[in-house]
């Protein structure tokens, strides 16, 4: 239920907001200095922000030194609605409920299960049933539906899915057919970045690489996605990485995610050990213990993984490069390998680590995505931490 209809903002009502979001303990004065607008402008603003019930006022800021009044700092009100965020990997499907500043009211993990275009439905139907009976009152309700799809998304539509079949089947129509929300698609790289960038680092520049059963990254630059000109800007899995190699669902041989996907370093291990299935904790386990195959095994994810790396460096120089991936959480050493395998002086100043949100990254770039839609802003920022 909904109190409030969302109405289109201002170019100065987004500035303003932009800036009580990404900055704490902001006042109107402070406001007024940072964009330029007059007081008067600025309090005319804040007060309908404050009317749209967005922004809340937050007591009593800092004292002044040479006394007066003691200024009103402002906050943008997390709670004002609701967000879904829906990831749909090879395999399964992961869904957020979330407030707007990211708060979780509830997730939903269905893994392993059979996708295609009738259990999707069930799928989604299932998510959308559940959300509803625990989504709490607010002023705006759900602000929209982000679905993270695991293959190149441009202006919306679903380009190429390698690894399952979505791109065959009319997915926008049946998600709108369930939903009464607006339903926004991206890659889930690039919402894995985006999510990263808003929640863990204050870089103006950062890029996220996602290996599952392909490998794909999202770049974010001061705010905005790239996607190219085509949606395909950071499909790193399909550089060629060996001459005439294997072929790939791309259509070329010999490309990154042949080699270094997290599902072909299981599959290779489980075909020398004779296993039926090997996922990165089975994996870790043999590393642990220092079996030879797991040792050779992870030397050449990294190997491969390294060239990747360098060549993503010497294109976009990027100052953060955050890696989503089972495999390197679950052994973290291999971090330490794969920067020990950047030769390269272009890499000495790039921060190389582990993702923090993990498998949240996505549903939370989700959440970043539909925050931008709604409030109309590009810069969202949840944290003041550094890298
Ligand atoms: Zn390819």
């Amino acid at each position: 239920m909904t109190l409030l209809a969302y109405s289109p903002r201002t170019a100065n009502e987004t500035l303003c907001l932009e800036y009580i979001m990404n900055q704490q303990n902001l006042s109107r004065a402070d406001l007024a200095t940072l964009t330029g607008l007059t007081k008067a402008t600025v309090s005319g603003i804040i007060k309908k922000l404050i009317e749209d019930q967005l922004v809340i006022e937050t007591g009593i800021g800092e004292s002044s030194n040479v006394g007066g009044r003691k200024p009103i700092n402002l906050q943008f009100n997390g709670q004002a609605g609701l967000s879904i965020a829906i990831d749909v990997g090879y395999n399964y499907v992961n869904g957020l409920l979330s407030y707007l500043d990211g708060e979780e009211i509830a997730i939903i993990q269905e893994k392993p299960i059979p996708l295609n275009e009738d259990t999707i439905q069930t799928y989604f139907q299932e998510i959308f049933n559940t959300f509803s009976k625990v989504a709490p009152e607010t002023v705006y309700g759900v602000v929209g539906v982000v679905i993270a799809v695991h293959g190149p998304v441009f202006h919306g539509d679903i380009l190429f899915t390698p690894h399952y079949n979505l791109d065959q089947i009319p997915f926008r129509q049946i998600a709108e057919s369930l939903t009464d929300y607006p339903v926004y698609f991206e890659n889930e790289a690039n919402l894995s970045a985006l999510g990263e960038y808003s929640f863990t680092s204050t870089s103006s520049s950062l890029i996220c690489v996602n290996m599952h059963s392909g490998i794909g990254s999202g770049i974010v630059q001061n705010g905005h996605l790239q996607v190219g000109s085509h949606g395909v800007a950071g499909e790193i899995g399909h550089q060629i990485v060996v001459l005439d190699g294997t072929p790939c669902r791309c259509g070329n041989h010999g490309c990154l995610e042949m080699y270094a996907a997290n599902k072909v370093c299981f599959e290779h291990f489980a075909t020398i050990k004779a296993m039926e299935y090997v996922n990165a904790i089975i994996l870790r386990e043999y590393y642990r213990n220092q079996d030879a195959d797991a040792l050779a095994v992870v030397a050449e994810n990294v190997r491969y993984l390294s060239i990747g790396i360098n060549n993503l460096i010497a294109h976009y120089d990027p100052k953060v490069i955050v890696l989503n991936s089972s495999l390197y959480r679950e052994i973290p050493e291999m971090i330490a390998l794969l920067q020990d395998s950047l030769h390269s002086h272009f890499a000495k100043k790039v921060i190389l680590r582990n993702s923090h949100l993990q498998e949240k990254a996505t549903l939370l770039g989700g959440l970043v995505l539909n925050l931008q839609h709604f409030l109309a802003i590009e810069q969202v920022r949840f944290t003041e931490t550094n890298s």
